[in-house]
Order: structure tokens, then C-alpha cells, then sequence
């Protein structure tokens, strides 16, 4: 069994604490219960209510989105996404295997099926490099459309993932969309925040979604958000997830089959309080990856994955690049031992029974990267 106990005392010495020391847990340090109690005191705590809108309106000026809609999880953001881009039953959207399960889950709900393209060794994000070399050998376009030769289905989007937060190389990643029809949405669900050359992730697709879950960045204890650059796109967003009400004062008219994913206003109030102090969080999540960087330097065998290259990354999740799979066992058992909860990325979606059958190129870096990684402490700390 190697010795971790260099690693185990650092992350209790970072941290501060002998205790366990848990992944990623919430912070509530500012106006959460205030809020919280406005809500109750005014009865405001269901879907109507002024936290709702001030959510929405502050996270699309946050993100630089046009418009920002509001769901009840990160997963059904994704699946009104997919729905709001055209994607139907059957088309075949490109998307990352090293992703969490959301993803394929909402790809699954309207019958269209994932094709896992490789990541980059880079961003641990959908590579353009793969994405080209899979288009160009399995595609032809048709009518304007992309349509794989092999299967004969229509191939219709894209899914890039920011994996634990660090922006994939999506200029290049646009231009592809581009060139074969594809309409591109972002899984921004762990990457509020996070930037790529300036612009916040989640806006350079026609829509991008976020997540609240308690473990991610800042939370509404759970719940989800779509960025959009079409305004008028955001508009349909509204109506679809608040049951395609047409708005009037007593009538109860719906115009089309809606969904009840409108986030309670107890819920919104929480996350503008969380809101107040996102640039502190992800303040303290740089200084602590930056300390990671500098004491896994000396640590050989075990690399700190860092920012890509023109990126400002929120480094949600801190992640270590272990030597070899034995290797990334012991770790897992050293440090959950030892007080320090680690976990490995994601079983991969192309080894899990309901996406196996998927197409895949093989996957060279999404392998490497599962053999791996793991996830080290990553929670906001406050002094
Ligand atoms: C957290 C997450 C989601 C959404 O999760 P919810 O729990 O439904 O909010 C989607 N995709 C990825 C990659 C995630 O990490």
C-alpha cells in the first residue's frame, strides 16, 4: 500500500480540521434565512413570488445571458433544452461518455441517443479534434441536414460538458456545429461562473444549462437555470416549463402540452442569497486549487488538474491525476480511510447497461481519464 499520509495531512492542514473532511458541501453564510422568512412571513413560497424573477434576471446579468429561465434541476434544464433546439425521437446528439448522468438521462427522455465523442487530455471536455474526425467519417449532410451514413439517422446537436467546471474548447467547437448543422447546447450545469476568453460558459450555445444542486457552486437546494442569447427563445422557455399557461387574469387556457418546472420562490430566495457571495466562493475555490497546485508539484506521480488555456475555471470539483488504476485504488481507500472523502469520476456512460449499445470512437482519453482521476476536497473555504 503506497503512503498518502503526506496528501491526507495537507488536506486537513487546508482545511483546517482533524475531522472528516467531506467533497463539496454548501455554504450559508448571508441573507438565506432572511429571505427564507420573507417568503414564509409573506406566503410567497410557490411558484409565484418577486425571488423568482430577481433570480432570473440577476444570473442573466451575472452570465451575460439575454435571458435566464429557471427549473427545478440542472437535469430538466437540459431536457427543456433539447426540446426548445428541435431535437426529437431518434436524432443522434454528440455528447461526452466522462459526463454525469443527467446528460444521457435527458437525452433518454425524449428518445434521442447519445453518440460518445473523446475528451480532451486538456479540458477532460469534448474534444473538436474527436468531434471533426468522427463527423467527417460518419457523416454527410443532406438537405442542409447532418445525417450519419452508417445508421441513416438525422444528427442534430451537440453536448459539451465543462467538465468540474473547466470550459471545453468551444470556439472550435461552434465552428464544427457550424459546418455540419448542429445545433450546440451547453452542459454548464457544474460551470457557473467559469469563463472561457471572458464570456461566461453556458452563452456561446443557442442554450445553456446550469445546476443548483447542493453540491455544486452555489445551490437552491435544487434546481436549474437555461441561459439563452434568443430572447425570444427564453420567452417559449417561460411558457413551456409554467404549463403553457396564456397569461390571464382568471382564465385557465393552455396553448400546447407544458411541464411544471417553474423553481418555488423558497427556492429562488435562497439562491439570490447564495448569489451574494458567488465571486467570494469561487475566490476561495482558485486560492484553494492554487494551493493544491503548488503542494501536488512536489508530490511525484500525482498530477493537480489545472486550467485550460484561456480559461477562467471555478474549479467546482478539484481533481488529481493519479499514476495507473492500482494506484487509483489505494488512493480511494488511503484517503476515505483516513478522514478524506475522495471519489473517481463517473462511471462512464458507455459502460453503464442503458447507453452500452451507443456509438463511441473509442475513447482513448475518456479511458485514460477513468483510470485516473480522482476527486479531491473542493468546498468553499471562509475565513
Ligand atoms: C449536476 C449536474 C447536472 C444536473 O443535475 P441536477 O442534480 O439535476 O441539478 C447535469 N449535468 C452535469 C454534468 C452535472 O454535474
Amino acid at each position: 500500500m503506497a503512503d498518502f499520509t503526506d496528501i491526507v495531512d495537507f488536506v486537513h492542514s487546508l482545511y483546517g480540521t482533524r475531522d472528516f473532511v467531506p467533497l463539496s458541501v454548501p455554504k450559508f453564510v448571508g441573507n438565506e434565512k432572511k429571505y427564507l422568512e420573507e417568503c414564509i412571513d409573506t406566503t410567497f413560497v410557490s411558484s409565484v413570488g418577486k425571488f423568482v424573477d430577481r433570480f432570473e434576471e440577476e444570473i442573466a446579468q451575472y452570465t451575460g445571458a439575454k435571458k435566464a429561465v429557471v427549473c427545478v434541476s440542472g437535469t430538466n434544464a437540459l431536457h427543456m433544452s433539447l426540446m426548445l433546439c428541435g431535437i426529437k425521437r431518434d436524432d443522434e446528439v454528440l455528447t461526452q461518455a466522462l459526463t454525469f448522468i443527467a446528460t444521457c438521462n435527458a437525452l433518454s427522455y425524449i428518445g434521442a441517443h447519445p453518440v460518445f465523442i473523446d475528451v480532451d487530455r486538456t479540458t477532460m471536455g469534448l474534444s473538436p479534434n474527436a468531434m471533426k474526425e468522427w463527423l467527417v467519417k460518419n457523416t454527410r449532410i443532406k438537405n442542409g441536414e447532418c445525417y450519419n451514413k452508417n445508421t441513416g439517422r438525422r444528427v442534430k446537436a451537440c453536448i459539451p460538458m465543462h467538465t468540474f467546471g473547466h470550459p471545453v474548447r468551444i470556439e472550435e467547437i461552434i465552428q464544427l456545429c457550424f459546418e455540419y448543422h448542429l445545433e450546440l447546447i451547453e452542459d454548464a450545469a457544474e460551470s457557473i461562473g467559469s469563463k472561457y476568453k471572458g464570456q461566461h460558459t453556458g452563452t456561446f450555445g443557442k442554450v445553456g444549462a446550469i445546476s443548483f444542486n447542493g453540491n455544486k457552486t452555489i445551490t437552491t437546494g435544487g434546481g436549474g437555470m437555461m441561459l439563452f442569447q434568443d430572447e425570444e427563445l427564453g420567452m417559449l422557455a417561460k411558457h413551456i416549463t409554467t404549463q403553457a399557461k396564456v397569461p390571464h387574469r382568471w382564465e385557465f387556457v393552455h396553448d400546447q402540452v407544458g411541464y411544471n418546472y417553474r423553481m418555488p420562490n423558497i427556492n429562488a430566495a435562497i439562491g439570490c442569497a447564495q448569489l451574494e457571495h458567488l465571486d467570494e466562493f469561487i475566490a476561495s475555490k482558485r486560492k484553494i486549487a492554487k494551493e493544491y497546485a503548488a503542494f501536488f508539484k512536489n508530490i511525484d506521480n500525482i498530477d493537480f488538474f489545472e486550467e485550460p488555456e484561456d480559461c477562467f475555471s471555478n474549479y467546482w470539483l478539484n481533481a488529481v491525476i493519479l499514476k495507473d488504476k492500482a494506484t487509483q485504488l489505494e488512493f480511494l481507500e488511503y484517503t476515505n480511510d483516513n478522514g478524506i472523502m475522495t471519489r473517481p469520476i463517473w462511471e462512464l456512460m458507455n459502460r453503464l447497461p442503458m447507453f452500452r449499445h451507443c456509438q463511441n470512437d473509442g475513447l482513448k482519453n475518456t479511458f485514460w481519464f477513468a483510470d485516473r482521476v480522482v476527486n479531491i476536497p473542493s468546498s468553499v473555504r471562509l475565513e
